[in-house]
């Protein structure tokens, strides 16, 4: 028994190397990882641009801390800024800081605003936000929540998609709507685009913040640099982290700067966050993303892979339901236990996350081609096939 404490429960692998969409086991074996650490690695292992950044950035200054100018934060938080609705922009390492801080951001500009009685939140069931006190009583998932006491409070949850259930959920306390675009624990369901608009409708109608949690489906998730930019609305407050650092613990919650008005000098802090070594990473993941033509790329390949799921799921309806989600963050609803697939689809070479209501998660590398989709849609096909045999 190894003295990591037991909060995991870990499939039986460990990789080497990783090349690309591919990792290597220990045991020699190659993986097409549609995992992509949890939809972290998105520009896949190795990319040659991040790793000659980091090694540059490491052999020059890792950690100056907060108390002194960092350039190349300034430099990323204007680029973040640049290719989205906000203005400000405060990185911290992981995505419950992200969270943790956007909604202080929330309490604050309220108080700021002379209104301090403003500091619920209402959020919206099947959500993930991180797994703090505060991040699990504002997602209410009850397995999260057991045993760890009353939750925190400040927060009011309501149905996903119910406007009715929302807007009467909103009183003198509210200071913010929190929301998941597309929820990726939950069980990879996006909120249709009328939806996303009219939470913002609702936003401006009652005076209180849009908060989106765009840790999973942002970062040119979704094809675009936000999943709202679909729904072509800005919120007022983002949180991000997993792809933006594209392995490298990194996270950010961004304000416009109105929303983060409150926040003035010694009203946040993280020793960490943004420093030199994890920006020189986040500015080289952005140089790809933002390159020209990157993210159309991400559009074409996720609708490539849609149909061919889409096909796939038609033809083996014993023990597929459905295809879900948006861009390359994809899911797919069994019939059968979605755990049993995704341990049974590694045996075969391909890995993928579980997820709540038992689908499947495909998180690929945000610039694999059309021979992983072949690849991969190969294995499905295959252990798919070889289960409706078992079946019949
Ligand atoms: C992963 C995730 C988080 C939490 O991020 P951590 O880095 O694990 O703290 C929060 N919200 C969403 C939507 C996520 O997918």
């Amino acid at each position: 028994m190894s003295a990591v404490m037991s909060t995991y429960g870990r499939y039986d692998l460990a990789f080497e190397k990783g090349e690309g969409a591919y990792l290597c086991a220990s045991d020699g074996r190659r993986y097409l990882d549609f995992a992509a650490g949890i939809a972290v690695c998105s520009l896949g292992h190795g990319h040659p641009h991040l790793v000659k950044t980091l090694q540059d950035q490491a052999a020059r200054l890792w950690h100056v801390s907060n108390l002194y100018n960092i350039p190349d934060q300034i430099r990323l938080a204007d680029r973040l800024a640049a290719a989205s609705f906000a203005d400000k922009v405060f990185f911290c390492s992981t995505g419950l800081e992200a969270m943790e801080g956007a909604i202080k951001l929330c309490r604050r500009y309220h108080y700021a605003n002379g209104a301090p009685e403003r500091w619920r939140c209402v959020t919206v069931e099947g959500s993930f936000h991180g797994r703090s006190l505060a991040t699990i009583s504002a997602a209410k998932n009850p397995k999260h929540l057991e045993g760890f006491g009353p939750e925190t409070d400040g927060f009011d949850q309501v149905a996903f998609g119910n406007l009715n259930e929302l807007r009467a959920a909103i009183g003198p306390q509210t200071a913010a709507i929190i929301f998941e675009p597309v929820q990726g624990e939950g069980g990879v369901r996006p909120a249709d685009l009328d939806y996303l608009r009219s939470l913002r409708t609702i936003a401006d109608e009652f005076g209180v913040l849009l908060l989106l949690d765009e840790i999973q489906c942002g970062n040119g998730r979704t094809g675009k640099f936000f999943a709202h930019e679909w729904a072509g609305i800005a919120p007022d407050v983002a949180a991000i982290a997993k792809g933006i650092g594209g392995g490298f613990p990194l996270g950010a919650f961004m304000a416009t700067e109105e929303a983060a008005k409150g926040m003035v000098p010694g009203t946040h802090g993280s020793t960490f966050g943004g420093n030199p070594l994890a920006v020189a990473v986040g500015n080289a993941v952005l140089d790809v993303l933002l390159e020209d033509g990157f993210l159309d790329n991400v559009d074409r390949t996720a609708r490539a892979l849609w149909d061919r799921l889409q096909d796939l799921v038609g033809r083996y309806p014993a023990v597929f339901e459905s295809v879900r989600g948006a861009g390359l963050m994809l899911g797919l609803k069994c019939v059968i236990p979605a755990g049993d697939m995704v341990v049974a689809l590694q045996k075969e070479g391909l890995l993928t996350v579980p997820a709540g209501d038992n689908v499947v998660r495909l998180l690929p590398p945000l610039n694999i081609d059309a021979s992983h989709i072949d690849e991969a849609l190969g294995i499905l096909d295959k252990v798919a096939g070889s289960w409706e045999a078992d079946d019949g």
